[in-house]
């Protein structure tokens, strides 16, 4: 053994966004390294041409850095490296570890079409070796075929007897029957490397010593660490983590429902809470701990604790871990978030950033207790941060519907403009007062004054509402309301 600290890496394909189990596998790999004092690097894998679009690398980076997954080299591409990938299939054919195969791809869907497909699912019965018939070509055939210009791929030649093993951090040791393995493309006759050997490659040339990803690529491993030995190198110690599934056990796809993790960014989720959501996927710590702050998580994570089951995408869960946060955040943690939930509805006030801080940390303090999603700050809450509001029908029906209303809330407003503070108690004193003058209670006033003042019958507490709401305002909107009341 040496001491050499890990090297983990997060390797996307650009063929999509970065969707929950390929963030849920990066933030895995930056938690191991973190925990083990480790580097973490980011490579796209885009040497897929057909599959690849490279506009969506950059939005892969951005989701990254909004998780606060945050890498310590690259991001590296393949697509820069192709040079490498030809150089070790080229020397695998002049080792005898690999031939020329000069079947057309058409002709030979089989194996290659397979082996192609980074989705294999763990669960899938060994499948027969189907060998290609250029393996058998004598070295003559070989080599006139080569002299004649004809385009070939680079197959790995897959030895017939014995078996593979890996150790797996989460599965175990793992052993499959090199007669099970099909002689798989290196490069196909295009130049382009394909995955099994990219990966490889990279990951020597990269030092990487633990591959941390996706249950689904189990059955590609033993691939791979043929390549490994072949290449003259050691492989690394692998920690396939659980596949994601939706609430019905199949794998987590769109028929779900959202599975980017750009989706949830905007809908309204704090990262610290899609973090923390995402992280109980498929780890525990171990005990009943559901809140882990960053610090924890580093601390608490071991790749043995991960499980082998697959873990189940519940949505209710992301939702309450949401709201835990909403509630939990340093308010000045939280403030960014609502700045840009409140810049995106077009009704934030620079004031906010300067003299009006102190009063915007007030407001969102009182409002968060109600908030799921950031959204709400900019929606429900919108009376708060601008003028520009609508009554809900359903409360001007339930609370403006008294006739006597106007008149008392005519009365309500000289008896506010006449109270010696504009706090808590003085705004209560004087609402009290005046429902027990009138011989109703308080509740009738409290209700219609409220959905006078915020547009909505479920608000925070009255009083706290004015007090953030400040006297002039609520002076003003109780008059404005005063019509619409008469006529409710
Ligand atoms: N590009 C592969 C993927 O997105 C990476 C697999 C691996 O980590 O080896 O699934």
């Amino acid at each position: 053994m040496t001491n050499e600290k890990p090297r983990v890496r997060f390797a996307p394909s650009p063929t999509g966004y970065l969707h929950v189990g390929g963030a849920r596998t990066a933030l895995f790999n930056l938690l191991f390294a973190r925990n083990t004092g480790g580097t973490f690097l980011l490579r796209i894998e885009d040497t897929d041409v057909e599959r690849n679009r490279p506009e969506l690398v950059q939005g892969i980076l951005d989701d990254l850095k909004w998780l606060g997954i945050h890498w310590d080299e690259g991001p590296y591409f393949q697509s820069e490296r192709l040079d490498l990938y030809r150089e070790a299939a080229q020397r695998l054919l002049v080792a005898g570890s690999a031939y020329p195969c000069f079947c057309a791809p058409s002709q030979y869907a089989g194996p290659e079409a397979r082996e192609e497909s980074e989705e294999t699912e763990e669960e899938a019965a060994p499948m027969a070796r189907q060998s290609c018939p250029c393996r058998h070509l004598s070295m003559a055939d070989r080599e006139s075929k080569i002299r004649e210009g004809l385009p070939y791929a680079i197959r790995f030649h897959v030895p017939e007897e014995g078996s593979t093993s890996f150790q797996d951090e989460v599965f175990g040791q793992r052993e499959v029957a090199n007669s099970e393995i099909e002689d798989f493309v290196l490069l196909r006759s295009t130049g382009l490397p394909t995955y099994q050997l990219s990966v490889v490659v990279d990951d020597i040339a990269m030092g990487i010593t633990h591959v941390v990803r996706g249950a689904d690529h189990l059955s590609n491993t033993p691939k791979q660490v043929l390549l490994y030995r072949a290449l003259g190198a050691k492989p690394p110690i692998f920690g396939h983590v659980p596949l994601i599934l939706g609430p019905d056990r199949t794998r987590l796809s769109k028929r779900h429902g959202a599975t980017s993790v750009g989706a949830y960014a905007e809908e309204g989720f704090l990262p610290e809470a899609f973090r923390n959501f995402l992280v109980l996927l498929g780890w525990s710590p171990g005990d009943d701990t559901e809140l882990l702050d960053s610090d924890e998580m580093v601390r608490r994570f071991s790749l043995p604790s991960v499980s082998r089951t697959n873990a189940v995408f519940d949505r209710a869960k992301l939702e309450w871990f949401n709201v835990q946060y909403l509630q939990k955040l340093p308010i000045e943690r939280l403030l960014p978030y609502v700045e840009k939930a409140l810049r995106d509805a077009g009704i934030w006030r620079e004031e906010w950033n300067g003299s009006e801080r102190a009063w915007l940390a007030r407001t969102v303090d009182l409002l968060r207790p109600r908030t799921r999603l950031l959204g709400d700050f900019a929606t429900w809450a919108r009376a708060f941060f601008t003028d520009d509001f609508d009554y809900d029908e359903a409360a001007r029906a339930k609370f403006w519907k008294d006739e006597r209303l106007p008149g008392m809330l005519e009365k309500l407003v000289t008896a506010l403009e006449a109270a010696p503070e504009w706090d808590h108690d003085n705004c209560e004193k004087a609402l009290r007062d005046l429902a027990a003058a009138e011989g109703v209670k308080a509740g009738l006033l409290i209700n219609a004054t409220r959905v006078a003042i915020v547009g909505r019958a479920v608000a925070p507490p009255l009083f706290e509402t004015m007090v953030v709401l400040g006297r002039e305002r609520v002076l003003r909107r109780i008059r404005q309301a005063l019509p619409a009341i008469a006529t409710q």
